[in-house]
């Protein structure tokens, strides 16, 4: 009886150490292992919470790796700006182990680990999807769109899954050596981008991957691969199926890469902008309209080379500057000048947000930019004195100049409001406009006499 116990464990055992055997030959047979020599990964440039996550798994028993972009980009010397983390611990047992940690997301569950300030994503290596699954775990529509992606695998599988070979390297802070299993090290060193697998499928799986090509080539300054570029132009459509507040995430991901304008131009050189932001197509054909909108990119791509904030709400404001004053010309043949601007407004907000859902947080600092654009051109009596009080003018002031960059407006005005701004009160009544309507002064009713009622005192 004993000795039947013990043949079954030890037989465990042997069968255990023969799985993790098998599964480092697999390893190592279709991942090179990199050490450090060779790629010279600074680890001074890895945040102490991406360690530190690693650890944590690590001492728990479990694989943890920094993936994706970070390894990408401390290769290529660029100081990533945020750091993944991918482990076979389910989303449950990584959320155990950290104290500060939270479970996010459906389309794919992953877990927040919270350092501070700092949040570092931890996902489970993600497996292959096949028909027996559950649907509440993986699927696919019709033109094989991943809906959900919650199987979990092995970290082959893992690899296989993410989109470019440069994505697809895993950092191991312990041993110092980055896993490779698509020939992304050498990818990166050629500075190419391409696609793991068959690029039409994995466009089909996920259309978001065409635009995290051209974002991804335009800020790293990498060459899309031939093959993976070629059905970029045949598939642009499928973008369309893409639910609208996961393009504005991706597009503001573009626009704030600080490399929006090179974004831009290889857009529209892959012919993907069509339809993107629909109005944009239209503004980017009229002169004005480019000038303007290339001027509000190059603005946005300069703060944020120089390490500023830029703020979204002015940038799609600036997007869709050309479209509202269109729909402005043609209200105003239904409604007064102001009513019509708002009007205009909405309905270029409703009418973009069937493609790309622009959040309502910035909705409204859009049209408070917007709405504001008549009152520059008022310079007389009181009201230069309340617009610079309002707690939007800086933004809408640096619109304002952009639109007389352009040459929408008289540079004049620009320059007016910039010296009004830096002015004393005596200067500032002093640079004021005569007042072209002066205000109609409304004649007195004479007072009725009061008339006693009847019976009073
Ligand atoms: P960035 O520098 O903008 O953060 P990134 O490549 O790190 O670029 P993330 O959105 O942070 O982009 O994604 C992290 C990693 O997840 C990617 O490097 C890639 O491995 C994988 N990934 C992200 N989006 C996709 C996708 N649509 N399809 C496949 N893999 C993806
Ligand atoms: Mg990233």
């Amino acid at each position: 009886m004993i000795k039947k116990f013990l043949n079954k464990v030890f037989k465990k055992r042997e069968q255990a150490v023969v799985a993790i055997n098998e599964a480092d030959l697999n390893l190592s047979q279709s991942a090179k292992k990199i050490a450090f020599k060779k790629h010279q990964i600074n680890q001074d440039l890895i945040s102490s919470a991406a360690l530190k996550t690693c650890e944590g798994l690590q001492n728990a028993g479990f694989d943890a790796y920094i993936v994706g972009g970070a390894v990408r980009d401390l290769l290529l010397d660029f100081k990533p700006k945020d750091f993944d983390v991918a482990t076979n611990a389910e989303p449950e047992e990584v959320n155990r182990i950290f104290r500060r940690s939270r479970i996010i997301g459906r389309r794919f569950r992953l877990v927040h680990v919270l350092w501070g300030r700092e949040t570092i994503e931890v996902s489970t290596f993600r497996g292959h999807h096949d028909n027996n699954q559950n649907k509440d775990d993986g699927s696919t529509n019709d033109t094989g769109r991943i809906l959900r992606d919650n199987i979990f695998g092995s970290l082959e599988d893992d690899a296989v899954r993410r989109d470019f070979t440069a994505n697809a390297l895993y950092y191991n802070p312990k041993t110092q050596e980055v896993l490779d299993f698509h020939n992304g090290v050498a990818d990166v060193k050629a500075r190419l981008l391409r696609m793991i697998g068959e690029p039409i499928t994995r466009y089909k799986e996920d259309p978001v991957r065409m635009l995290r090509a051209v974002r991804l080539s335009a800020k790293l300054g990498l060459k899309i691969d031939k093959a993976t570029e070629k059905p970029i132009a045949e598939l642009a459509d499928l973008l369309q199926d893409v639910p609208p507040s996961r393009l504005f995430d991706e597009m503001l991901k573009l626009f704030l890469s600080g490399h929006a304008i090179e974004s831009i131009n290889i857009l529209r050189a892959q012919h993907l902008h069509h339809g993107l932001l629909p109005l944009l197509d239209v503004v980017l054909e009229q002169p004005l309209g480019e000038k303007f909108v290339m001027l509000a990119l190059k603005n946005t791509d300069d703060r944020i080379l120089e390490g500023k904030s830029s703020n979204p709400s002015f940038l799609f404001a600036a997007l869709l500057w050309h479209e509202v004053l269109k729909a402005w010309q043609v209200q105003q043949k239904h409604a007064p000048m102001i009513p019509a601007l708002y009007n205009a407004m909405d309905e270029v907000i409703q009418l973009q947000a069937k493609k790309l859902a622009i959040h309502n947080r910035f909705v409204s600092t859009m049209k408070e930019i917007w709405a504001m654009q008549p009152r520059f051109e008022q310079r007389a009596g009181k009201r230069p004195f309340a617009l610079i009080t309002h707690p939007r003018y800086r933004a809408a002031y640096d619109f304002m100049l952009l639109r007389a960059e352009s040459g929408e407006i008289a540079t004049e005005i620009g320059e007016w409001w910039t010296t009004f701004a830096h002015a004393s009160s005596e200067q500032r009544t002093a640079m004021l406009l005569p007042d072209a309507a002066p205000k109609k002064r409304r004649k007195r009713k004479p007072k009725k006499p009061a008339v006693k009622e009847a019976g009073s005192a």
